[in-house]
């Protein structure tokens, strides 16, 4: 038995599931979870002593790798001068100020501390600025764990077969609205059938929990038009894609404004950090500016917000990352496909800079019912198989890879070899499909 194995064990003992997010467990892909030792770079290191090349980057925040001196020394410096004192400090105001600079259209921020919490935060504050109550949001799209957002969810909710969860009160469930991605109509026929209802269109601006799915052209204008038409406020959750697609995010790199952003993952640097903001009128509605109550002990910590900052900073002063991600982003999703193609099996590679899924179905994937069509034993295989090869994707079809700015040329060919091998003997053989 290897060490994680062991440890998976003792962990299903005192913890649901053996981990503390799910799909961390492995069960859609048939194995245990490799305990992590230690990471650098873009590579990480289990107890049992195997390499990996990371592609996974703790699910996005990790944007320049794993250990990064200058955020590893912010850290070490802000802890000196103490963990946390539950009253302002310079840095939650350089933080803000970073953020206005970076994001367009981004007037004032609110600190918190998961990517589940900044939606919440921003939902309330919808519903409050505009004094409606219902929400639209997209079948399969993940906006955390929060009771209104655990509707036709995406992410470990879709893989674990329970994106409707138990314990969400049917009246919280009743007020969010789903529509279909990329699909404009299932979106005006909500705002239709809910005259005057709806406060606020909630969307990743690139679907990123159903697997990597891109917005057609059109779909996120279209979104913004029928915002502006119905009277609700548009809401980016860019949990995933900001500071990722572009140093101003999704609305920079598609050139759509929203009226919220929310954020995690990359604000925080590795540290647990959320963050949602946007026009100053709705903002000065939150407390104790105005009466939308948000509040946080821990919101804005000195030691998170010296990571989030050092990292920010980086990637606000060195526009070529964005360049490096995109360039690697697309010879991977390039020699994936032909690597796939020559084995003989079907995938679609989704691809937007960093970020990129290799679903094993034949049919383009542009919406949530394609991304269900791959086939979850063929992928399941597939992902045994990649870990043997020292490539640690996730463990789930309907997640994204990522990479960082610390990934190599020889990175993406030890994944490309190795994803050689896999197509060729380990996929070919067609699973049972859905
Ligand atoms: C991860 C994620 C969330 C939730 O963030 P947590 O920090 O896990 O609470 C919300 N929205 C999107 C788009 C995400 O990917």
């Amino acid at each position: 038995m290897t060490k994680s194995e062991q440890l998976f064990e003792q962990a299903q003992q005192v913890m649901p599931g053996g981990v503390n997010s799910p799909v961390r467990a492995c069960k859609a892909v048939g194995t245990y979870p490799r305990f992590i030792q230690k990471g650098q770079g873009g590579h990480i290191f289990d107890v049992d002593g195997q390499e990996y090349v990371d592609l996974v980057c703790s699910w996005g925040p990790l944007i320049l790798g794993h250990c990064r001196r200058e955020v590893l020394e912010a850290i070490r410096e802000a802890m000196e001068n103490g963990l946390s004192f539950g009253a302002p400090t310079q840095a939650e105001v350089e933080m803000a100020g970073l953020i206005c600079q970076m994001v367009p259209g981004m007037e004032m921020v609110r600190m918190v501390n998961s990517g589940t919490e900044a939606v919440m935060s921003a939902l309330r504050l919808a519903r409050g600025a505009v004094g409606r109550h219902k929400i639209i949001k997209f079948e399969g799209c993940y906006h955390g764990h929060s009771d209104s957002m655990l509707v036709k969810a995406g992410s470990g909710a879709l893989t674990g077969g329970t994106p409707d969860s138990k314990g969400v009160p049917p009246e919280m469930a009743a007020g969010t609205l789903t529509a279909q991605y990329n699909n404009l109509e299932s979106v005006e026929a909500l705002f239709e059938a809910n005259p005057g209802q709806v406060a606020a269109v909630i969307v990743e601006p690139v679907a990123a929990n159903m697997g990597v799915v891109l917005p057609e052209a059109g779909f996120l204008p279209g979104l913004r038009a029928l915002c502006d038409r119905y009277g609700a406020l548009l809401i980016f959750d860019e949990v995933i894609t900001g500071f990722r697609l572009a140093a101003g995010g999704a609305q920079a790199y598609w050139g759509v404004s929203a009226d919220l952003v929310t954020y995690g993952k990359i604000i925080g640097g590795g540290m647990p950090v959320g963050a949602y903001g946007g026009r100053r009128d709705l903002m000065e509605l939150v407390a104790p500016a105005g009466p939308v109550y948000q509040a946080g002990t821990l919101s804005g910590n000195p030691v998170a917000m010296a990571a989030g900052l050092a990292q920010l900073r980086i990637l606000e002063q060195n526009p070529q990352i964005y360049t490096h991600l995109a360039e690697m982003g697309a010879y991977l999703a390039k020699e994936l496909r032909n690597l796939a193609e020559k084995a003989g099996v079907p995938v679609q590679v989704n691809q937007v800079g960093s970020l990129l899924s290799v679903f094993f179905t034949e049919t383009p994937v542009n919406s949530f019912a394609a991304a269900k069509r791959s086939d979850l034993d063929r992928f399941a295989r597939y992902y045994r198989a990649m870990l043997s090869q020292g490539i640690y994707v996730a463990p789930a079809q309907f997640e994204a890879m990522f990479l960082c700015d610390e990934h190599t040329k020889e990175d993406l060919d030890q994944v490309l070899q190795g994803a050689e091998y896999v197509m060729s003997q380990v996929c070919k053989e067609a699973g049972s499909s859905l």
